[in-house]
């Protein structure tokens, strides 16, 4: 058998996630924190490492861990907690219960997090995109139509929405949870930039979902992301997660670090403050057109945004390229927030390439 009489057509068709290289660039591509840690803060956490023995599994359970994420995001004293490798492996895993059930359909807005669509798609769940309002905010008649024609099992809303930046509709997710027969998971992954949380309405909803990931706080490497949520539905998606997927040097680094949370608030507020400042730089061009953001990343809309982002990464600047998904992204790049000197690299290059001279020289 040949792999092209193996796989489905549309897997062939496919082309696996590709992740741009960024060796000696400024990287502002993929809502990483640009901070690393002080130097006592390392020598803790390798001192820490040494009650690791990976000769043995790790502890599927994680209690320890768990506790910890608990206060860390304050999830209510009624609800469950689920962890996975990254929150991308909790798609996998919420999408993997619906696989072999007739007529499934998860549903989305649109634009949003990609991997709604693809893990959907390679699992061959029918996928609904609702297309957001071209300010990007919830279309409440089109979402409520589509919740009643199509009954999807899961609705996903990632709040703040990426790659657009903004918070949806308060009130209209809840109607939304309300109304739909499915579950609701609302992906909270750039919840410690958005002081917004559907977390203490956990108990007030027997169908909601709060997905989080420890990725975007600072910890992307370590690959940690969970789902809070009722336990009657948490002990069925529990069946489907890989029993040591959490592995011990995983565990007892996020353990380290949550006991060091105030250092990442600090870093976070920084992150938050900068964004402000960085979008009041990019509003100061003309021609350009800023969104509003409650993450850790600003989408813009610029003439020729293909040009753009060719000419900031010939300049040593790695952000990304929305344009060639076209719809209400076509001309919309996408950059993270960076240290200061890298935001200030990257505005300056876009101040060349744009060929305007700076109009505001404020403080960084
Ligand atoms: N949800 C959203 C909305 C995201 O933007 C991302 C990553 N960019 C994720 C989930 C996945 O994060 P991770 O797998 O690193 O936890």
């Amino acid at each position: 058998m040949t792999p092209q009489q193996f796989f489905r057509p549309e897997i062939l068709a496919d082309r696996a996630y590709h992740v741009p290289t960024a060796e000696g660039m400024i990287k502002l591509d993929a809502m990483e924190n640009p901070y690393t840690w002080p130097p006592e803060m390392i020598s803790g956490w390798l001192d820490h490492l040494r009650a690791a023995h990976p000769n043995r599994y790790p502890d599927p359970q994680a209690p320890a861990l768990k506790q910890a994420l608990r206060s860390y995001a304050g999830i209510p004293a009624g609800s469950d907690i689920l962890l996975g490798n990254g929150s991308d492996e909790i798609l996998l895993i919420l999408l993997t219960a619906l696989v072999g059930q007739e007529e499934i359909k998860v549903l989305a807005p649109e634009p949003t997090f990609v991997m709604y669509r693809q893990i959907a798609h390679w699992l061959d769940i029918e996928f609904i995109g609702v297309p957001l309002q071209a300010d990007f905010s919830l279309d409440a008649e089109a979402m409520l139509a589509a919740v009643k024609t199509h009954s999807p099992r899961i609705i996903f809303l990632a709040y703040p929405n990426n790659p657009t930046g903004n918070l949806f509709e308060t009130a209209l997710i809840e109607e939304i949870v309300k109304t739909t027969p499915g579950l609701v998971v609302v992906d909270e992954a750039y919840a410690p930039f958005a002081q917004a949380s559907f977390m203490d309405e956990l108990g007030n909803h027997d169908n909601l979902l709060v997905l989080r990931t420890l990725s975007k706080l600072g910890l992307a490497g370590l690959r940690l992301g969970f789902l809070a949520g009722p336990q009657k539905w948490l002990e069925q998606f529990d069946k489907l997660r890989l029993p040591y997927n959490i592995n011990i040097l995983t565990q007892l680094s996020a353990e380290y670090a949550l006991s060091h949370i105030e250092m990442f608030q600090q870093q976070t507020s920084r992150i938050r403050e900068d964004r402000e400042l960085l979008a009041r730089k990019l509003s100061s061009l003309p021609d350009i057109e800023v969104f509003p953001s409650a993450a850790n990343f600003i989408l813009f809309r610029v003439h020729e945004a293909s040009r753009v982002f060719e000419a900031l990464r010939q300049q040593g600047i790695l952000i990304k390229n929305l344009d060639p998904c076209g719809g209400l992204l076509r001309n919309c790049l996408r950059v993270t927030v960076g240290t200061p000197e890298e935001n200030r690299r990257f505005i300056e290059a876009l101040y060349r390439i744009l060929a305007v001279t700076p109009i505001e020289s404020g403080p960084e």
